[in-house]
């Protein structure tokens, strides 16, 4: 056929041999060969991507690879759903389970992004949170006998910032007894540490923003069920139609991250716990947060379900929120910045950061005191990490 214009159609991109590296396909939709062929797939009656906020190959791939991890010994399958940040992974998910009427039974030291959803979204839909110990099991049951509109729990283990954790497969149990669905987020631990499928619970989320992409370059999200048919259905549906679907790009850089992830959770847990038996020495810290310590709290229960300690953990200065801004302040080598999981050491005072405009008093409820810092512990030499905490423990 002769060229008409200057406006040449591409033919799609063939490969004779196949690529390392999963490609990134960048395109939103799929064609078809024929409309014979489109009304197969719309049917369901031919596999094919149509649309990528339905599906997309690259995104597919990843999740599938986050299915086999978070499943990885628990003796059943699961599957995974990527969304676009972990914020839309925790809506998508509690928008699936729960209706006007219900109740969530969770905690109050949440991620402080899904309590404002539990209060600013979902409360007003009809949904009531209700925030307990989730450490407490007599109270947990105590709640579930007591108020039949409970239909999901929901928990972080270890929490943030105390890393505090819940007995995961007692919490199972409990659910499993009442006939009510449990859902962790296991951000801090990523599946290489702590597998919460394995102890009976029924969903995990994560921000893989975090520990599982690592290098602070994607926001991503992802909902992992043992109940294949209601990810596929029920959560897919809600995925597709709330529009919290992942883009390709973000789901291929974690890929990239996920390659590494083994090498990256040992160094942050060695590095974590080195750095936690150098805080404990010092006279200026008065409170050392990590659950690989001698001595800590919940040492047992996290020595049961997590392999080791996570990078995740936080220290108590002497002094109130001057001594903590000093010390902020005097750091060279960690970076101050509001995220975590990176293979970069950050640090944060949440009393003159994240919890600023937050009253002291539910401040303080929540555990987070005027002199608390939260370290995410990189992947460092760890000297030079300790060496800069000395600089700011100097200063204050
Ligand atoms: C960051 C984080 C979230 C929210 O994830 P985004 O990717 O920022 O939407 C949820 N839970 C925990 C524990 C987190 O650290």
């Amino acid at each position: 056929m002769q060229q008409q214009s200057l406006f040449v159609r591409e033919k799609a991109a063939r490969v004779s041999t196949r690529p390392t590296q999963i490609p990134l396909y960048a395109t939103s939709s799929f064609e078809f060969e024929n409309i014979e062929e489109g009304i197969q797939i719309f049917q369901k009656e031919k596999p094919g991507d149509v649309y990528s906020r339905y599906a997309n190959p690259t995104v597919t791939a990843v999740q599938e690879k986050l299915a086999q991890l978070e499943s990885y010994e628990t003796g059943s399958e699961a599957s995974a759903l990527l969304c676009g940040s972990g914020m839309s992974a925790i809506s998508t998910l509690l928008m699936s389970c729960l209706q006007k009427g219900d109740a969530l039974l969770t905690q109050a030291n949440l991620y402080g992004g899904t309590t404002e959803l539990l209060m600013k979204v979902m409360q007003p839909l009809g949904i009531e949170p209700i925030f307990i110990n989730l450490k407490n099991l007599q109270e947990v049951e105590h709640r579930l006998q007591t108020h039949s509109n409970i239909k999901m729990i929901f928990g972080e283990s270890p929490a943030n910032p105390t890393l505090a954790c819940i007995d995961l497969e007692a919490l199972a149990g409990l659910g499993r007894k009442y006939g009510v669905r449990t859902a962790i987020d296991n951000t801090f631990c990523t599946p290489f540490i702590q597998r919460p499928l394995r102890w009976g619970i029924d969903f995990v989320v994560h921000s893989t923003t975090k520990y599982l992409n690592g290098h602070g370059n994607s926001l991503a999200g992802v909902i992992i069920g043992r109940d294949q048919e209601f990810i596929r259905d029920t959560v897919w549906t809600r995925m597709k139609l709330l529009g919290t679907t992942c883009p390709p790009f973000d789901a291929w850089l974690l890929n990239i991250g996920l390659k590494t992830l083994p090498l990256r959770m040992q160094q942050h847990s060695a590095n974590a716990l080195a750095v936690a038996t150098f805080l404990k020495r010092s006279s200026k810290v008065t409170q050392v947060n990590c659950t690989g310590l001698p001595g800590f709290p919940d040492a047992e229960l996290a020595k049961k379900q997590m392999r080791m300690p996570t990078g995740m953990l936080s220290f108590e200065l002497k002094g109130g929120v001057e001594t903590g801004i000093r010390f902020m302040n005097a750091l060279q080598f960690c970076r101050l910045a509001p995220t975590l999981g990176d293979v970069d050491t950050l640090v944060l005072h949440p009393a003159s950061m994240s919890h600023i405009n937050i009253d002291r008093e539910v401040r303080l409820q929540n555990g987070i005191t005027d002199g608390l810092i939260r370290l995410s512990v990189g992947i460092e030499d760890v000297n030079d990490i300790i060496e800069d905490l000395e600089l700011g423990l100097r200063s204050c």
